[in-house]
């Protein structure tokens, strides 16, 4: 007998890559033949890397990767089961411990990702129709929780606490849960979180906030985006963190109170039903927490290379974001606009990622550029230089063109 399964399955994907081919929505990974950093190899080529989400540069930090080697000489190579059963060793013990104490919360819980996390504490905790509002600008793993709960979903417009608060007022349901990015993974921005928790104060709401971009990179150790508003455990009850963007590791935690844990342990099944991470990767995650308290000028140079490209893009006259993060997009319009600039940038050494829809919206596909405390301020001004060149060719790059004619950048550069 010969079989034509595979065939049959093939012929009833093949549309749907087709269409995206069409629409310029094609994707597919290009590979590092490097290590993670500021500068990377790809293709065969040395790039200035401005794409990564190791917003500190703590990914190839040495005391991570001496932490990581003694771990596996200690823990040898996997966690070689979930939690509850027996994959949960001192070092995830310890680094739930070293977390809470970090972000100021009685308990922390490790996930193995950042978007485990959040489907666990959705579909864990949301009961039938209880509602859940969330910003429509939130990450994919909170809207996917959010659908995939038993809750009532929702979504409010961008940073709008005048249509969250319409519809708190007209929610049926007790104890409504809002939902919020600490800082927005695609825009940089971040939400008013002061306003959200008096808002959720107001009408009896739980607040969440995801802050896998704010972590690291606010606060004054980089505790987050809460610590920084000076908001608590009583004023945003779930905290969600990823470790495996500012603090160069992987993994991801939620913390909270004694109970919200403890219930996390019972109904989260993302955490239940999955290996545990490997033990020396959390040991790597306690030494990137021993980092941030240890060698603040991470933090410091981060924020100054933020400083530093925004100027120069303002400058430029370039249609920057009001972003205060390591998050700074240059909004494009067109899929094929967003794609040609990365393109162009490519050639000329940098790597940019073009963001098209659905992670974005339509019409606001982009160049997510992000910032890293490992930059070189020559790297951060050679990326300006290249963007002044092209937007000679295009000026309908800049926010203001006669700004842009203006600049000394604009005028005299070369790469
Ligand atoms: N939440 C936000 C806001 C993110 O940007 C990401 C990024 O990937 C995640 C959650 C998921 O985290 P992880 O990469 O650890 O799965």
């Amino acid at each position: 007998m010969t079989f034509d399964r595979a065939q049959q399955l093939d012929a009833l994907l093949e549309p749907y890559l087709q269409a995206r081919r069409e629409q310029q929505l094609y994707r597919s990974p290009l590979t590092l033949e490097s290590p993670q950093g500021a500068r990377v190899l790809q293709g065969g080529r040395w790039l200035h890397n401005f794409c990564s989400n190791d917003y500190l540069g703590l990914a190839q930090h040495p005391a991570l990767i001496e932490a990581g080697q003694a771990a596996l000489a200690r823990w040898g190579a996997g966690a070689g089961a979930s939690h509850l059963v027996c994959g949960h060793s001192q070092e995830h013990a310890a680094l739930e411990d070293e977390l809470a104490a970090f972000v100021a919360r009685p308990r922390a819980l490790v996930f193995s990702s950042g978007y485990m996390a959040n489907l666990g504490v959705l579909t864990g905790l949301l009961n039938k129709r209880q509602a859940v509002f969330e910003d429509r600008l939130n990450h994919a793993s909170l809207l996917d929780g959010g659908r995939f709960s038993d809750g009532d979903f929702a979504r409010f417009a961008h940073n709008d606490c005048a249509d969250l608060e319409r519809r708190l007022t007209d929610c049926p349901s007790p104890n409504p849960w809002v939902v919020v990015d600490g800082v927005y993974s695609m825009d940089g921005d971040q939400a008013p979180l002061t306003e959200l928790a008096q808002l959720c104060q107001r009408h009896s709401a739980l607040l969440m906030v995801d802050d896998a971009h704010g972590l690291g990179v606010f606060g004054p150790q980089g505790q987050g985006t809460l610590a920084a508003a000076g908001l608590d455990l009583q004023a945003a009850p779930v905290l969600m963190g990823t470790l495996g963007k500012a603090l160069g590791s992987f993994g991801a935690f939620v913390a909270g109170s004694q109970t919200l844990i403890d219930s996390l342990i019972q109904r989260a099944r993302t955490y239940i039903y999955t290996t545990a991470l490997p033990p020396a990767q959390a040991a790597i995650s306690r030494q990137a927490l021993r980092i941030l308290q240890q060698e603040p000028e991470h933090l410091a140079r981060l924020h100054s290379n933020i400083q530093r490209w925004r100027q120069g893009a303002q400058a430029l006259g370039l249609a920057i974001s009001p972003s205060q993060s390591a998050i700074q997009p240059l909004i494009l319009g067109s899929n094929e606009r967003a794609l040609h600039y990365q393109a162009e940038l490519l050639a000329a050494g940098f790597w940019v990622s073009a963001i098209r829809p659905p992670t974005v919206p339509q019409g606001t596909a982009r160049l997510r550029i992000t910032l890293s405390a490992a930059h070189q301020a020559s790297q951060i001004d050679a990326l300006l230089t290249c963007l002044a060149q092209l937007q000679r060719q295009d000026p309908s790059l800049c926010q203001d063109p006669s700004l842009c004619q203006g600049s000394s950048l604009c005028r005299g550069s070369s790469l």
